[in-house]
Formats: structure tokens, sequence, C-alpha cells
């Protein structure tokens, strides 16, 4: 018999490829499709051989059309605020347009569709911890616009597409994740901190530390999404660790882990840098029957080689 075939935008991102290997895992043949704007093939090397996988290197603000497919998962997306303010333009293109094309090939094959969403829809939020229900304080007009709007827009255009048309889809808000495969130079807190303390470089912290942030290693994200996936859910579900830290003690869990001698030092806080972000992730335990394992001190281990690895590069 066929395996089911899933089609992976942004496939060869951090936590595209690392949905490539579940779903292989789970059975599936899949073809990634990557514009390499911010993916790297690096990232999906391990996979040459595997004969259930293909990578296309396309850009799906053009339409396109990989054939047949049981499943598109919707991942493609600038994640970083380094990135997509480097790349704004092209962050709401693909929350937009290549949204609609993504969604038109679920439409097209009948095949369910999930897309990746993220906390940023809260904004810097006025409730907390977040439930799926809050509406969030995003400034529309603000530097973090072109990805927070952009990705508003994205649920917005995916509940039309199961309102209108009835595509079978899936909604995943993701919280800070971190893991193997994240670029070193992405800018965000962890990969930041991590090469830092490896390269004995000062470790920069926004503002004065107290703001917060709860980090879901990435094997437990991918669980929730699978789960997800598998369930019948189509309004969005919160997926991340609930465990908050502030920044400050975030940095110095990298200083101890890494046996470090590198200091801290303070920098400006980027404009409209959520001041906390925690999950409430009551829907995922109840829903999926998930909940994280790896606390931050063991995901930063189990990470720790990656980053050294990359880190002498
Ligand atoms: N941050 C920091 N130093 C860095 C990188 C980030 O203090 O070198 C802070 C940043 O200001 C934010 C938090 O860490 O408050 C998380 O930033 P990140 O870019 O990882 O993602 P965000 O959660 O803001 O999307």
């Amino acid at each position: 018999m066929k395996p089911p075939r899933a089609l992976v935008t942004g496939g060869a991102g951090f936590l595209g490829s690392h949905l490539c290997d579940a779903l292989l895992g789970e059975g599936y043949s899949v073809v990634a499709v990557d514009s390499l704007l911010t993916g790297r093939r690096s990232n999906l090397d391990h996979l040459r051989n595997e004969s259930r996988f293909e990578l296309r290197e396309l850009d799906i603000n053009q339409p396109f059309d990989c054939g047949q497919v049981d499943y598109v998962f919707h991942f493609a997306c600038p994640a970083s605020p380094v990135d997509y303010t480097l790349h704004g333009i092209a962050t709401l293109k693909v929350g937009s347009v290549g949204t609609f094309h993504a969604l038109e090939v679920a439409h097209k094959y009948g095949a369910k569709y999930f897309v990746s969403s993220t906390s940023e829809c809260y904004g810097d939020p006025l409730e907390h911890p977040q439930k799926e229900t809050y509406w969030g304080n995003v400034n529309p007009i603000g530097p973090r616009s072109v990805y927070d709007e952009a990705k508003r827009f994205t649920e917005a255009v995916t509940m039309a597409y199961h309102r209108y048309h009835k595509v079978d889809t899936r909604i995943v808000r993701i919280f800070n994740t971190y893991g193997p495969r994240m670029q070193l130079n992405d800018g965000r807190v962890i990969p930041n901190f991590m090469k830092q303390a490896l390269r004995g470089e000062d470790l920069t912290v926004y503002g004065d530390g107290s703001q917060t942030r709860s980090f879901c290693f990435v094997s437990d994200e991918i669980e929730g999404f699978l789960r997800l996936a598998k369930s019948t859910e189509h309004m969005p579900v919160n997926i991340g660790n609930p465990v908050e830290f502030t920044i400050l003690e975030c940095a110095r869990r990298v200083l101890a882990l890494t046996g470090s001698n590198s200091k801290i030092k303070y920098e400006a806080l980027p404009q409209d840098d959520p001041k906390q972000r925690c999950p409430d992730i009551t829907r995922a335990r109840t829903l999926l029957g998930w909940e994280p394992k790896i606390d931050l001190e063991t995901g930063l281990r189990l990470s720790l080689d990656y980053f050294r690895q990359a880190a002498l590069i």
C-alpha cells in the first residue's frame, strides 16, 4: 500500500526539518518545499538517501503544485525577530499570498491542513498566562507587525478556508522553542547566549533582563504538533512550555551549563519587545493529553553538542 503523503512548506527550517523527520517516522512520504530564504539544505542532509523524502526549492508565493498529498503542513515563514525584520515584506507575503497557495493545495486535493502560528498573535500580552481565547495586544504598525500581523492574517485565512471551503484545518500557536538546527545567527535568545558563552563573548541581555519567556525543547514541541495533527480540533491550540523564566535567569542557566566565564552586558530593549510570555496549555493538556517533558536545563544540555559545533564554524 502506498504511504500517505505530506507536504511541508518551510521544510528546510528549524521546526520544518524536525517535522519532516517526525512525519517520516509516522510512515508518511514527505515532500518538503522551501525557498531557502532562511531555511538550510544542511538541516535535511541526513535524509539524502531516504526514498520517501524529497526537497524542492521553490517559493510558495508563486502558485505551486507538488501533486496529490494527504496532509499539508504550512511552516514557511521567517520566524526570528532578526530574520523577519530583515525580510519584512517577504514575511508579510508568505503569511498572506503563500498561505493562500498552501491552502489551495489542501483544498484541491482534499488534504488536511496544519499551520504554524505563534504566540506573537498575543503581542505584548495584557493577559497572563495566555489562553487561546485572548485576542492579543499587537501594535499593527510597529517593527514586529510584519510577523505578528502576517500570522494573525494566516489564522484568519485558515479559518476562512475551514468555514467557506470546509478544509480540515489545524492551527498551532507556537511559543519559544529551541534545540539543534537553530541557526546560530538568527538572533534568538538561546542561540545568541549559547554562541556567546561558547565563544567567551559577553552575553547580551536586552533591557534589564526582567522580561520573561518560556522555552520548549524541540522534541516536545514536535510531539505536540503530531498530536494536534491527529486530533479533530480546528481552533488554535497553544503548544509551548508553561515554565517561565526571566531572560536574566536564562542567561545565568546558559553560563552555568557551559561553564563559561563570559560576563553579562546590558543592551537596549528592542521596541515592542513583549514583557512577558507564557502559554496556558490547558487546551493542549485536555484535548491532546500533551504536556512538555523536558525542562530547560535538560534541553540546553541536549542542545549543547550542536551549539558547540556550530559555534566553532
Ligand atoms: N534577548 C536578549 N538578548 C539576546 C536576544 C534576545 O536579551 O541576545 C531577549 C529579547 O529582547 C526577548 C527575549 O530575549 O525579550 C526573547 O527573544 P527572541 O529573539 O528569542 O524571541 P521573541 O520571544 O522575542 O520572539
